[in-house]
């Protein structure tokens, strides 16, 4: 045996006993090159928590957090990511593919400590010397994973659609949906930013899995507005969706409608359920809009006896009456009220709670009520001249056109108003060969309308004068003559928007033939009254928002007439959680 044989396990031992060379000895600092990818750096305040970045990670070296004092709301999960460096090879796929491009990598690698626990942190929670660095890899355009640009839906140019009321927009077809389901990060933010908490990221797995039926079921296990919603919807998801950051959120509600358009002949075999046990309780609800609809619709789903009074001819509230053909034709709504009625939910229409029936003996022949009436009172102007023949009301209008009436409203109509029942009335104008002009009285960054509503009227050729309301109208030789004035916006209001203000000396007139107001709705309070339901300051049905109980017991109350006037979604939303707080309530809990 050699010397050195014997010798080198006790060099090597006394190494054992001698301080980590890199702790005695650092190296001296050294700049990296300025695209080197060193420690992570995040943008908390930009990061919205999607955890897209955790899920692209190949070593699973990223865990979402909590964060203390990171709020959890709508769009954002509160989490934050955080990187276990014993495991990073620092291959930044996780920059590349972070929707916000809050997440980036310093230059720094110059960076000791022998405590394992400091090698795990959050970017930009855990303070580090680098995290305002300039310099490191950034994401590109090149480099980004995400395609920016939605696949494009086949739609009705606008000079052929301003002259009918034919549908306008006419979904995708299998590869552009194809194409658009590829964009999805699967993050499910848009899940909780759904009133009715749609999943939304397992139907478009199914739509990439090419299993429509799969798709379908999804859909109604949340919303049996799915078709109505994939066409209307305000699509709060789409808000949510964090690829919106940088690029266009994903086209969610037409994602859905593809699912409905394509599975329309399976759908009854689909959707058909097994017998459902009856439990003997007995259901009634009052109004049979999206909210009364849907409650019923999962009520006798847990197997109760469900009943539907409307006051109206035909079953469909507001998505009926108020959504123009163009944007939502009649035939999907008879559809899904079908699937509605196929699942046991009885409907009496032409029944006015109060005239045909007392509010009084429906709350005693009943186990449970659910108030769903609606806000279909319009309202109108305080001004001078609002009751002459020519001047309407927004939601009369709309509720006339979509009985299938065609006014003639003359050259010029006039819409004042900046909410999406403003952009349905000026459209409906419009295909009624009236040139339009929008008066709404603040700026159009304060529109309620949806942007795609006030750009598809831009397109039809609705003409916007902001920053104007009527103060008085008057009539002469035929025509309208509405003198208007000018605002300029002042400090912000209850709502957070800026108040207008008129200014002084700014008086003009508008002449046209028809003036539409489209300004607002209320809730007709008569079955408040007569059943003794409390009303909320605004002069709505007062429910708990989660249990939507009323002041009185089995007694429930939502969509517009407990909200005031919300989107069909909404609606939807307090129809589903009415349905299972009442289910609570018949059984004992
Ligand atoms: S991918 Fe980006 S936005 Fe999403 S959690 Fe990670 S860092 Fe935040
Ligand atoms: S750089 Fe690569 S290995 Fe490191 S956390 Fe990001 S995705 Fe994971």
């Amino acid at each position: 045996m050699k010397l050195r044989d014997i010798i080198s396990p006790f060099y090597a031992w006394k190494r054992a006993f001698e301080k980590p060379f890199t702790i005695m000895r650092p190296r001296k600092d050294r700049e990296g090159a300025p695209a080197y990818r060193g420690f992570h750096i995040n943008d908390l305040g930009k990061c919205v928590g999607c955890g897209t970045c955790e899920a692209i990670c190949q070593n699973a070296a990223i865990d979402m957090v909590e964060i203390p004092g990171q709020e959890t709301k709508r769009g954002d999960s509160g989490l934050r990511p955080s990187i276990d460096y014993g495991r990073c090879c620092w291959c930044a796929l996780c920059v590349d593919v972070c929707p916000t491009t809050s997440l980036g990598m310093s230059n720094e690698y110059n960076w000791i400590s022998d405590d394992g626990e400091d090698w795990v942190f959050i970017p930009g929670g855990d303070q580090k010397p680098w995290d305002m660095s300039e310099k490191g890899y950034r994401s590109t355009d090149e480099s980004w994973l995400i395609e920016p640009a939605r696949a494009s839906m086949r739609f009705v140019k606008p000079d052929i659609r301003r002259k009918n009321f034919d549908e306008m927009m006419l979904g995708y077809t299998t590869e552009t949906a194809l194409e658009e389901a590829a964009r999805c990060v699967e993050c499910g933010l848009c899940i909780e930013a759904c009133p009715t908490h749609m999943d939304v990221p397992q139907y478009i797995r199914a739509i990439r899995d090419q299993d429509l039926e799969e798709g379908l079921r999804i859909l109604y296990d949340t919303n049996p507005f799915s078709e109505s919603c994939g066409r209307v919807c305000t699509a709060h998801c789409e808000t949510a969706c964090p690829v919106g950051a940088q690029g266009r959120p994903l086209a969610i509600r037409w994602l859905k409608r593809y699912i409905t358009d394509n599975t329309l002949d399976i759908r009854d075999s689909i959707l058909e359920t097994e017998d459902i046990p009856a439990t003997g309780k007995k259901v009634a609800i009052l109004g049979a809009g999206p909210a009364g609809l849907t409650a019923g619709f999962y009520l006798s789903h847990y197997g109760h006896e469900v009943r539907v009074f409307e006051q109206e001819d035909k079953p469909g509230g507001m998505l009926l009456s108020g959504i123009p053909e163009y944007r939502l034709p009649d035939e999907v709504i008879a559809r899904e009220i079908k699937v509605i009625e196929d699942a046991g939910v009885e409907i009496k229409t032409g029944v006015r709670i109060g005239k045909d029936i007392s509010a009084r003996r429906i709350l005693d022949d009943y186990d449970a009520v659910f108030i769903s009436v609606g806000a279909q009172v319009g309202t109108d102007m305080p001004v001078e001249g609002n009751d002459l023949p020519a001047v309407h009301i927004g939601l009369d209008f709309l509720d006339r056109i979509s009985k299938g009436e065609r006014p003639d409203i003359g050259k010029k109509t006039i819409v004042v108003g900046g909410g999406n029942t403003a952009m349905d009335v000026a459209r409906s104008a419009v295909r009624l060969d009236s040139e339009v002009e929008v008066v709404y009285r603040r700026s159009e960054k304060e529109m309620p309308a949806n942007v795609e509503e006030v750009e598809e009227a831009r397109e039809e050729g609705v003409v916007f004068n902001f920053l104007t309301t009527p103060e008085k109208i008057t009539e002469s030789g035929g025509r309208l003559q509405i003198t208007c004035r000018r605002m300029r916006l002042g400090e912000p209001d209850s709502s957070g928007r800026r108040r207008p203000e008129a200014i002084e000396g700014s008086g003009f007139t508008i002449e046209a033939d028809t003036c539409v107001m489209a300004i607002g709705q209320k809730v007709e309070d008569e079955i408040a009254r007569e059943a003794g339901i409390k009303l909320n300051k605004w002069g709505n049905f007062d429910a708990d928002p989660e249990r939507m109980t009323t002041n009185i017991d089995g007694v429930f109350a939502g969509g517009d007439c407990e909200t005031g006037p919300n989107d069909a979604v909404g609606a939807i939303g307090t129809g589903k959680k009415a349905a299972w707080s009442i289910n609570e309530y018949l059984s004992g809990r």
